[in-house]
């Protein structure tokens, strides 16, 4: 299978130039059944042009907004049944 994407992160090109794909640039992914290792390829190595619909490249955002889970021990405790206002 073989799909376009933008790198996350420098990445190394996989084909004959051992250059060096930057950060947000178009690269092309190769996955061959059977094989555990993804071909990464630029654009001049891969022959082809990168679709110019690509996507910016998507935020996996692995640092996101905390979860509020953090902040449960400051939050005030839910009211108990039967204990009004
Ligand atoms: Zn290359």
């Amino acid at each position: 299978m073989k799909t376009w994407v933008r790198a996350v992160l420098e990445t190394a090109c996989g084909g004959a130039c051992k250059q060096r794909i930057q950060e947000g640039r178009p690269m092309q992914v190769l996955e061959v059944p059977g094989m555990t290792r993804r071909l990464v390829r630029c654009e001049a190595c891969s022959g082809e042009q990168a679709p110019p619909n690509l996507p910016d490249h998507v935020e996996t955002k692995p640092f996101g907004p905390l979860k509020p889970m953090t902040r449960l021990g400051l939050l005030p405790l839910d009211r108990e049944p039967g204990e009004e206002g």
